[in-house]
């Protein structure tokens, strides 16, 4: 194999599959056979120009990543912090500095010059990738190996393990989900899997996939109608969680009304530019409410993701309705854009062996 298939940027808003030369293998480089990549809205909106801040011209999309080693570069031999070639790895697409001030406070998700694979850096719509020196930390071999459709669903989960890391989720919690997308669903067997009760709320084709994955109650109800059903289900007392994962400004006083007290609010999903909501500041006050924000992921969650994920102890393959080969990529964009399904997978045909 001389060459290697690639859908990459040519101009906002245009993608294009390329034969692309095999990527050349540093001596600190690793090559990934990729797998499988999974797509998210980001992707779409990238492809679509929507999205351009952070994007590089000529870059090969895609972050959620499923992958294999394929190749080591001659210094990295020896190293035993990098698997061996043919294990397989998901990989997450953080590349954080490690010195500014969010990463010296923990917070390398929201670094400060944070390069992504997939918008800055070449990414996982493509035969194989090249992981640079510098982003050696975000290759997470699995326990075991999983279908990989699935193992690329480690990306969306380390967000969301991200945000429910610091909240009071656990046997008997009760847990309002707010949005029914892929990651409002994958909140929901989070939640779940902590023994919570959950309560979805979303659009009316996203109930049934909620309640699969394990939504004891599912609601389209909107504005006073939904608080007044979120209360019914929790005898007066409203949820102990509140999670706003779909990014509408108009749920955040809905979420302060269904709180109890003492309850936590995630705003977990990100808002339109310039947004902003209403909310009550006496229900936060009298109701001792706390709210927190979440933001992509550290390396520590994604690895957490992918151990949960190659364990079973999460079982999110539900959530994959529709596989696409790298040659129909712009079938496989357009299912995003249609919603036709839940996640769309994306599967390059493979690589030879090395
Ligand atoms: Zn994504
Ligand atoms: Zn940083």
């Amino acid at each position: 194999m001389e060459s290697m298939l690639a859908a990459s940027l040519d101009s906002p808003g245009t993608l294009v599959l390329e034969k692309r030369p095999i990527p050349a293998l540093g001596p600190r480089d690793v090559l990934l056979a990729v797998e499988a990549t999974t797509l998210c809205g980001t992707d779409l909106r990238i492809a679509t120009g929507q999205k351009t801040n952070g994007v590089a011209p000529g870059v090969v999309l895609g972050h959620e990543i499923a992958a294999r080693v394929w190749r080591i570069g001659s210094d990295l031999t020896a190293r035993i912090d990098v698997p061996a070639p043919g294990t397989q790895v998901g990989l997450a697409p953080e590349i954080a500095c490690g010195h500014c001030a969010p990463c010296a406070s923990g917070h390398s998700n929201v670094c400060a010059n944070m390069r992504l694979f997939g918008t800055g850096v070449d990414g996982g719509l493509a035969d194989l990738i090249v992981v640079p020196e510098e982003a050696l930390a975000c290759i997470t071999p699995v326990a075991r190996d999983i279908a990989p459709p699935h193992l690329a669903l480690a990306e969306p989960l380390s967000c969301c393990l991200r945000a429910t890391s610091r909240l009071p989720i656990e046997a008997g919690s009760r847990v309002l989900v707010l949005g029914t997308g892929p990651i409002g669903l994958i909140h929901c067997a989070l939640a779940v899997s902590a023994g919570a009760r959950v309560m979805a709320c979303g659009r009316q084709a996203r109930l049934e996939p909620a309640r699969a994955m394990g939504a004891e109650v599912t609601t389209a109800a909107q504005g006073e109608d939904l608080v007044r059903e979120v209360l019914a289900w929790t005898d007066g007392v409203g949820p102990d969680v509140v999670i706003i994962a779909v990014g509408d400004p108009g749920l955040v006083p809905i979420a302060a009304q269904c709180a109890r007290i003492g309850g936590h609010i995630s705003f977990f999903a990100g808002f339109p530019a310039g947004a902003m909501a209403q909310i009550d500041p006496n229900l936060v006050h009298y109701r001792e409410l706390t709210v927190s924000g979440s933001a992509n992921a550290t390396l520590d969650d994604y690895a957490a993701a992918v151990d949960a994920l190659s364990r079973g102890r999460i079982d999110l393959s539900p959530l994959i309705t529709h596989e696409y080969e790298l040659s129909d990529v712009h079938d496989a964009l357009e299912a995003v854009r249609t919603r036709a399904g839940l996640k769309v997978a994306v599967r390059p045909r493979g690589v030879s062996a090395p």
